[in-house]
């Protein structure tokens, strides 16, 4: 069904790459009287050549230059990535056909070279109309600093500096860094409402098809994928929504039993029926979260969770848009969803330049996918959004101190009808932030005390969660909550 499985039986394309090798000039081993070594070959610029742009990609395109002037620099480089550069050019009559040595130098290692013969011109929708180079992840550092050469041997008096950028030296690109990981924690529900025991597939195969996909959305260095225990689940889970509350209040709740660092997200994955039309006959909803865009840096810790069904034809697709939620996305203007960013920038949720899946160099043209966080078919990810997930990950996938003092509160459900129920403890921190309501702790004697409670919504689905701190209160058996001008009970 979608896109993304078709690309990947596409693996294994890196053919005419070769990691650089220094040869040896001297062909005459066996003999018994050294000779005098033969020179190094002179490359020069190549006749006839020209460069006219050069663009590196790491999921989407950055123009680092273009006829001679810098390109728009509105992709960030994300440190610790893999990457392609396309090297553009034309060619005028003085070229000859000849094979090219095609040479890219980066600081810090040796250089990464291609042979080649050149055809063009080069265009961006034609992989082969361009010199490209592999470059690994470990290549782009916190700074990336760069010459591309289109070369042949030759004399230096002959040189064709049109061939080469920057004429001279090495040009500098700023990077977005440090490297940064983003760790999911898949948590399997095992579904035996319906008598049936079914888990979502968790093989090491599909979970590397999750983390395939997460990295081809995210702009972090490295996607992390664990697998939690499987929590067994006697409830209806129905995909009218019915039910999922209660799954979400369990995933909510997992992170403070299992003490897991702040950074990491929970996603929660079921097979609420045999296969996904059995499910989804009739419309029905994929997954679900709690929009996370407070405080706007951060968002809180323990929002850091989603939940979905395991389906395979929708379930890394729905992974990837639950856990941008959990980064403070709102949705993008495709297929008509609720609570549209008002800053998202393109049109139909286009993703407003090329994009590029590294791993296969398959590309994206701007105009044929739409972005992740819309409700549309074929998804890639935006310029828009991909700035937005990296600002958000490194504000939270990077090692500094987490876990602020905690202290105990209590989480209510409120489903669609407004019915407020008692779903558990659990601690909070300081940047726990939601919408504020007016609370108040009833305890065992009947005491009663003031408290600030934090509403969270869901995003697909009506009703959300409250966490109310009970502080010093001792023995709370009671809240009471004001939402929506209306007074809701949750009792112990
Ligand atoms: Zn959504």
């Amino acid at each position: 069904m979608r896109r993304f499985a078709l690309v990947l039986v596409a693996l294994g394309v890196t053919v005419g790459f070769s990691a650089c090798s220094e040869e040896s000039a001297d062909p005459d081993g066996g003999e018994a009287t050294p000779k005098k070594k033969k020179a190094e070959p002179t490359y020069i610029g190549a006749q006839g050549v020209t460069v006219t742009q050069v663009a590196v990609y790491q999921s989407l395109k950055r123009t680092l230059m273009v006829d001679g002037g810098p390109g728009a620099a509105e992709v960030p480089l994300v440190a610790g990535r893999d990457a392609v550069v396309r090297v553009f050019y034309t060619t005028d009559e003085t070229y000859e056909g000849g094979e090219i040595l095609a040479r890219l130098e980066v600081e810090g290692g040796d250089p990464i070279e291609v042979t080649t013969t050149l055809a063009g011109p080069s265009t961006d929708e034609d992989m082969a109309s361009t010199v490209n180079f592999v470059v690994p992840a470990d290549r782009v550092g916190q700074t990336f600093s760069y010459s591309v050469g289109l070369l042949e041997e030759g004399k230096k008096s002959n040189d064709n500096a049109a061939a080469r950028w920057p004429a001279e030296g090495l040009e500098a690109v700023a990077v977005d860094g440090p490297p940064n990981k983003l760790r999911v924690i898949l948590a399997p529900f095992q579904y035996n409402t319906d008598g049936s025991g079914r888990v979502p597939d968790m093989s090491a195969e599909r979970v590397e098809l999750y983390r395939q996909r997460l990295k081809q959305i995210y702009p972090v260095s490295d996607v992390e994928v664990s697998v939690r225990q499987t929590t067994p689940w006697n409830q209806y889970i129905g995909p009218d929504g019915s039910g999922w509350q209660q799954v979400g209040i369990s995933v909510y709740n997992m992170r403070g039993q299992d003490g897991t660092s702040d950074d990491v997200y929970y996603y929660g994955i079921f097979d609420p029926a045999a296969s996904f039309f059995s499910y989804c006959g009739g419309g029905c909803l994929l997954g679900v979260t709690l929009l996370n865009d407070q405080p706007s840096d951060t968002g809180s810790v323990d929002l850091r969770l989603a939940l979905g069904v395991g389906f395979a034809e929708y379930a890394a697709d729905t992974m990837a848009h639950e856990l941008g939620h959990s980064h403070g996305r709102k949705h993008a203007p495709c297929g008509g969803p609720d609570g549209i960013d008002p800053g998202y920038p393109h049109a139909g949720a286009q993703i407003g330049v090329w994009g590029m899946d590294t791993a296969t160099q398959t590309l994206i043209a701007p105009s044929a996918a739409t972005d992740i966080m819309g409700y549309c078919e074929t998804q890639w990810v935006s310029d828009y959004t991909y700035k937005a997930l990296l600002s958000r990950g490194q504000n939270v996938n990077l090692p500094r101190l987490h876990a602020p003092t905690r202290s105990p509160a209590v989480v209510v459900g409120i489903d669609g009808a407004g019915q407020a129920t008692w779903s558990g403890e659990t601690t909070v921190t300081e940047n726990t932030r939601g919408r504020a309501l007016a609370a108040t702790l009833v305890g065992a004697n009947g005491g009663r005390s003031a408290a600030t409670a934090q509403y969270y919504s869901w995003d697909h689905l009506p009703g959300g969660i409250a966490i109310i701190p009970t502080g010093d209160a001792a023995d709370v058996s009671r809240v009471e909550l004001e939402l929506d001008g209306k007074r809701r009970i949750a009792e112990r």
